[in-house]
């Protein structure tokens, strides 16, 4: 059966009402978000509860319906696209922040909690939620959850993984899975809740979560640093990283100079990208106590860094609120240069921060290989080298997409990196992860994803 049959909508419409339905009369009120085939199911429940989770998807297992999970829609590997036929689950409005705890340090909430609400609920006690990335307005502590979100502070609190103490998911026969532990340390047998962290909604529908917060940042001191190579980069990351053992260091982001040239022309910032010709571009993030402490720590380093000579060219300070939102604005609005040159080709990508410049040198000649006009603009995180690598002309590359992918990818397994960084797979790197991965392992997913999902009705034709 289809969700658009008869029977399976008059069900849907018993449990959830009209308002908990959109349809084809009412689907414009939805954001599509990034995807193109977000909305291609057509049909879209919204849920409140986690007992309407469990009836539609009971409902959906006796009529044979699948599922696409959706949270805020900026997931950016297509794992939300849906198809007719399909039924779509949207979790915004399970977006209760229940409990924000300062001094156990942990906040329960919805999964469709946008990532800033729970921020500001979380500063409210002083307490932040240890992870951040651009999407914060829109994407969901549910998405986040499902895709393993990395994001800025990832170098310090770890991914998405590292801020969860539990959850609730519902499976695909409607079994309620509830592990709110609110403790570290629980050594209870094994730890499910990880099956659904990065599953991408392939496994359940996450319904509520307990993250573990961390303290807010002090005051902030932010440059831009300048340097001739992704090792001198690595070096004064390592330095202010060691300088900073009390958690100083708040952001190393890491911008290659066709990219940040791009983004400066798009957002008219080329005074701020242009203070100093570079291969490569650092924003430096510090945090102390006060204003003047952090500034000064900042300064400190940069000017040993500078000292030590090799590779380190010249560092721009944030004198303003205003100069820091716009060195940041160069790095997070990474849509500037799909305005500049659309129809590019999108990867993310983890390359050992060893082998950083080695990778981009081997990136280019095989580029050069397919089509010496391909364009290369590189950023990302530089503490966890996870590479934000976008191949683009200004034409659409969609034929390109296959030898550019294995160009982007190469070697990457080999030296330990990763094909996929913080993405997640989707269904853009489906192709790639069934290439590259390890047989036993993409085995063993396939295993589990048939032992909980035996009728494939969770996100199917997703990841495995
Ligand atoms: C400008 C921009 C910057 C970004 N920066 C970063 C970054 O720095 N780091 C990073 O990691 N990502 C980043 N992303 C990607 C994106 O924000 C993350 O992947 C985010 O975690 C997706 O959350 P969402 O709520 O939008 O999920 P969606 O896009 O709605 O869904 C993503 C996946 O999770 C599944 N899913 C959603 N909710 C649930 C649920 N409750 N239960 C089960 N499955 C579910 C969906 O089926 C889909 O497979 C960025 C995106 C944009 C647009």
């Amino acid at each position: 059966m289809q969700a658009s049959d008869k029977g399976f909508r008059a069900d849907l419409a018993a449990i959830l009402g009209p308002e908990g339905v959109r349809d084809e009369t009412r689907m414009d009120e939805i954001d599509p978000g990034h995807h193109p085939e977000n909305l291609a199911a057509g049909l879209l429940a919204l849920p409140r509860t986690t007992a309407e989770v469990q009836a539609i998807v009971r409902l959906c297992a006796r009529h044979g319906v699948s599922i696409v999970a959706h949270g805020g829609l900026t997931g950016l590997a297509g794992g939300a696209a849906s198809a007719p036929g399909q039924f779509i689950v949207s979790l915004l409005r399970l977006d209760a922040i229940e409990t924000v705890d300062p001094l156990e340090a942990v906040a329960i909430v919805g999964a469709g909690a946008r990532l800033e609400k729970v921020e500001e609920a979380a500063n409210a006690h002083g307490l932040c939620v240890g992870i951040d990335l651009a999407a914060r307005g829109s994407a969901t502590i549910g998405g986040m959850i499902s895709t393993n979100a990395g994001g800025i502070e990832a170098f310090r609190n770890g991914m998405m993984r590292a801020r969860v103490l539990g959850l609730e998911a519902v499976t695909a026969d409607g079994t309620l899975i509830s592990d709110l532990a609110r403790v570290t340390k629980v050594n209870e047998g094994l730890d499910v809740k990880h099956l659904f962290i990065g599953a991408e909604g392939t496994l359940g529908i996450v319904t509520r979560a307990v993250l573990r917060l961390v303290p807010m940042p002090g005051e902030r001191a932010t440059a831009l640093v300048a340097v001739n190579d992704a090792a001198t980069a690595v070096r004064l990351f390592r330095r202010l990283r060691g300088a900073a053992s009390d958690g100083g260091l708040l952001a190393a982001e890491i911008m290659f100079a066709d990219y940040i040239e791009t983004a400066a022309r798009d957002l008219k910032l080329e005074n701020l990208a242009g203070f100093c010709a570079a291969p490569v571009y650092v924003l430096i993030e510090m945090t102390a106590l006060d204003a003047d402490a952090a500034r000064n720590a900042l300064e400190g380093e940069l000017a040993a860094a500078m000292k030590d000579g090799d590779g380190f060219l010249d560092a721009l300070i944030a004198r303003s609120e205003a100069d820091r939102a716009n060195f940041w604005h160069l790095r997070e609005e990474t849509w500037a240069v799909e305005r500049q040159k659309p129809g590019g080709l999108w990867f993310d990508v983890s390359v050992p921060l060893q082998r950083i410049d080695d990778y981009m040198n081997g990136l280019r000649a095989r580029l050069d290989s397919i089509d010496k006009g391909l364009g290369l603009y590189v950023m990302g995180h530089l503490g966890d080298g996870n590479l934000h690598v976008t191949v683009a002309t200004g034409k659409p590359l969609g034929h390109l997409k296959d030898p550019v992918s294995r160009a982007v990818e190469h070697g990457l397994k080999a030296w330990g990196g990763a094909i996929s960084a913080e993405h997640g797979i989707g269904i853009d790197k489906r192709g790639s992860l069934h290439r590259e991965a390890d047989p036993g392992k993409l085995a063993l997913m396939r295993t589990i994803k048939a032992a909980l999902d035996p009728l494939n009705l969770m996100n199917p034709g997703k990841i495995y």
